[in-house]
C-alpha cells in the first residue's frame, strides 16, 4: 500500500507517493490544464492511474488543494484557481478513482507535512505559515490537522496588520481582494512587499531582487528591517493565542535565512509573556510539502478530518 499526495496548484499538478515506511518512491508533475475543471479532474486521475502502474501497488489518495473545502458540501470555496470553486471535486474523483478521499487547504497540507516527519516534527502544537504569492497558515496539534468548524483554521493573512503606533504610515492599509484593508497578507505577501518598496521608493523591484539587494542598498535593507518587525507583530498575535512549539515557515519568503534570527529576538516585544520558548525554523520539504501533507491525510494512527460526500 501507498499513500499518494496531489498537490493541486494553480500552474502545476504534482503527485507522490510514499511507501509504508514514509519514503518517497514517485513523483511527477503535469501541467494544470487552465482554467478547466473537467481536464483537472481527468489529469488528477491520470497521475494516480498512472503512479500505480509503475509502482505496482495502489493506495490512499489526499489531495492539497487551494482556498477552504466547504464542510457543508465538500465544494471548493475561497480558491484563486476560480475555475474549482464550487465544483464537486471530492465528489468526482472519488467516483472516478473508486475509493474515499481526503482534500485538506494547501497551507494546512504544508503544516501537517511539517509536523509529521519534517522540520517541526515532535512539536505538540505547530503553527505553519506561508509566505508566497498569499499568505496563509494551518495548524497542527498533536500530530492531527486542525480543520476548525469553518475549515478556516490558520487563516491568519486575512487578520488586519497589528499596528501599535497609528502614525507609522501603516494605517488605513492597502486594499485586499477579500474586500479588507490593512490584511497582513497586503504587507507580508511577495507582492505586498514589492508593492510597498515601490510606493516608498519608486523603484519596481520584485520580493526577491529586494531581499537580493540587502543590506548593501539602504533602501532594501530598510524594507526587510520593516518587514520583519510587521511579521513578528503578526506572529506575536498567534503565539497569544495558540501558543505553538514551533512556527514553521514555507512560501517564497521562507527562504529569508535572517527571519529565523531577527524575528524571534523581535517578537519578545510584542508576545504577552516574559520568556518565549516557541522556535521559528525553515521548512525541511518546501515545496515537496504540499503533496506530502496530502499523503499524511491519510497517517493511520491519528484521526482526520473527513469530509463526506
Ligand atoms: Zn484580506
Amino acid at each position: 500500500m501507498y499513500r499518494f499526495g496531489i498537490d493541486l496548484g494553480g500552474t502545476k499538478i504534482e503527485i507522490l507517493a510514499l511507501d509504508a515506511t514514509g519514503q518517497e518512491r514517485h513523483r511527477e508533475r503535469v501541467a494544470t490544464p487552465r482554467n478547466d475543471y473537467a481536464e483537472t479532474v481527468a489529469a488528477i486521475v491520470r497521475l494516480v492511474r498512472d503512479a500505480e502502474g509503475r509502482l505496482g501497488g495502489s493506495g490512499s489518495v489526499g489531495i492539497a488543494a487551494p482556498g477552504a473545502i466547504s464542510q457543508l458540501t465538500g465544494r471548493i470555496k475561497n480558491a484563486n484557481s476560480t475555475c474549482l470553486n464550487g465544483r464537486p471535486l471530492l465528489e468526482d474523483l472519488q467516483q472516478q478513482l473508486q475509493r474515499e478521499i481526503r482534500i485538506a487547504n494547501d497551507a494546512n497540507c504544508f503544516a501537517l507535512s511539517e509536523a509529521t516527519d519534517g522540520a517541526a516534527a515532535g512539536g505538540a502544537v505547530v503553527f505553519g505559515v506561508i509566505l508566497g504569492t498569499g499568505v496563509g497558515g494551518g495548524v497542527v496539534v498533536n500530530g492531527r490537522l486542525l480543520t476548525g468548524a469553518n475549515a478556516i483554521a490558520g487563516e491568519w493573512g486575512h487578520n488586519p496588520l497589528p499596528v501599535f503606533l497609528p502614525d507609522a504610515g501603516e494605517l488605513p492599509g492597502a486594499e485586499c481582494y477579500c474586500g479588507k484593508r490593512g490584511c497582513i497578507e497586503t504587507w507580508l505577501s511577495g507582492p505586498g512587499l514589492a508593492k510597498h518598496f515601490e510606493q516608498a521608493t519608486g523603484r519596481t523591484f520584485t520580493a526577491e531582487q529586494i531581499v537580493a539587494q540587502s543590506p548593501a542598498d539602504a533602501q532594501c535593507e530598510a524594507a526587510l528591517q520593516a518587514y520583519e518587525d510587521r511579521l513578528a507583530r503578526s506572529l506575536a498575535g498567534v503565539v497569544n493565542i495558540l501558543d505553538p512549539d514551533v512556527i514553521v515557515l514555507g512560501g517564497g519568503l521562507s527562504a529569508v535565512a535572517r527571519w529565523y534570527d531577527t524575528v524571534p529576538r523581535l517578537w519578545g516585544r510584542y508576545v504577552f509573556s516574559d520568556a518565549i520558548t516557541t522556535r521559528l525554523v525553515p521548512p525541511r520539504f518546501g515545496a515537496a510539502s504540499g503533496a506530502r501533507g496530502a499523503a499524511w491525510l491519510w497517517r493511520d494512527e491519528i484521526t482526520q478530518t473527513r469530509i463526506d460526500p
